[in-house]
């Protein structure tokens, strides 16, 4: 089978692959049909994560079910369903599963996913055919109607950028939300969550024009667009940093944020980072890091999308051919590449 690989900084290349097959019976064989690009794989394929190829890359995917082992057919899949494969799998029955926390998974090594260099090595998403552990739990079936092209990113990059808002916005209707983007296009995820979940003044900070233009279009009341200041003036009890400057954001983030609220961190930084900690012990400022836990979360997502309560639209690229991905992943367009086969 083909597999989209990363080799080395710099190179992504479709390869000849061992074809996939189901090792367990909890297992299910997929063929993604639409896989979309995350801000993540840019940075793989740049070379710039410290990740050390060969690996299969991507790790947003809608796929349709080929085969299944007995325990993923007694769990209620059928072949040929088509289904979200969110980043990681997830047993569903361990402790943290069960708390809701599926992104830790204490059926999987620390930090495997689909798509990255990680302990299991699970294939990656483009690939012509994916094997699923714990597939009952794994996989959640899309509902009837919505266009793979327009959930593929719910399988991470739009989960997240839900979870980043979701528990403020439900704890204090009406916020305003202050996003300190870099990123290509989680920023403006968040954004179009933040504001369909009912946010008050969502403010918009980048140093790129384009992107602060596509915020706006998804709901950003206000865009500023230059480099990050050391603070940002104003009453933000949700400070959303997508910054990408591991220096600069996580610390404008914290002296930005109203007292008692929160920081969430939605960039992947591979090293330390330094917090004035003195600014946020005394204003009692809560931070939340780490990946987000798909399977609870792509549910309510999924029904938003296919309800129409958000549209990421103005953030999607048009469908491309999976052939490209090669040449896209070294050369992205603006906004969120998604393929469709
Ligand atoms: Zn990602
Ligand atoms: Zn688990």
């Amino acid at each position: 089978m083909r597999s989209l690989q990363y080799t080395q900084p710099g190179l992504v290349e479709w390869v000849d692959a061992p074809d996939a097959a189901l090792r367990d019976p909890g297992d299910a064989l997929v063929h993604p049909v639409a896989s979309a690009m995350c801000d993540l794989d840019r940075r793989i394929a740049a070379g710039t994560t410290g990740f050390t190829g060969p690996f299969p890359i991507g790790h947003e995917a809608v796929a349709r079910i080929d085969e299944l082992g007995a325990d993923a057919a007694a769990g209620g899949l059928h072949v040929g369903q088509t289904v979200l494969v969110p980043l990681n799998p997830a047993c569903g029955t361990c402790a943290q599963c069960q708390a809701g926390r599926s992104g830790t998974c204490a059926s999987i090594p620390s930090g495997s996913a689909f798509g990255v260099a990680s302990p299991a090595a699970y294939g990656g998403l483009f690939d012509d055919a994916v094997r699923v552990p714990f597939a009952a739990h794994s996989l959640l079936p899309l509902p009837p109607g919505l266009d793979p092209w327009l959930a593929a990113a719910a399988a991470d990059s739009m989960t997240d950028a839900y979870r980043l808002v979701a528990p403020t916005l439900a704890a204090q209707p009406d916020a305003s939300v202050l996003v300190l983007n870099g990123t290509p296009t989680l920023g403006s995820l968040v954004v179009m969550f933040a504001r369909a979940l009912g946010a008050g003044e969502i403010l918009f900070c980048d140093r790129d024009p384009a992107r602060a233009r596509r915020a706006h279009a998804v709901g950003a009341s206000e865009v500023r667009v230059g480099e990050l200041p050391d603070r940002v003036d104003g009453h933000f009890p949700l400070v959303v940093d997508c910054s990408g400057q591991p220096e600069a954001g996580p610390a404008c983030a914290v002296r930005s944020v109203a007292p008692g609220g929160t920081c969430a961190f939605g960039s992947v930084y591979f090293g330390d980072i330094s917090l004035p900690y003195r600014d946020a012990y005394h204003r009692g400022v809560e931070l939340r890091i780490g990946r987000p836990h798909v399977q609870p979360n792509a549910p309510t997502v999924l029904r938003m999308l296919a309800e129409g309560a958000v549209d990421p639209a103005p953030v999607l690229t048009p469908p491309l051919a999976y052939g490209e991905a090669p040449r896209l992943m070294l050369d992205p367009p603006t906004g969120k590449a998604v393929f469709v086969r």
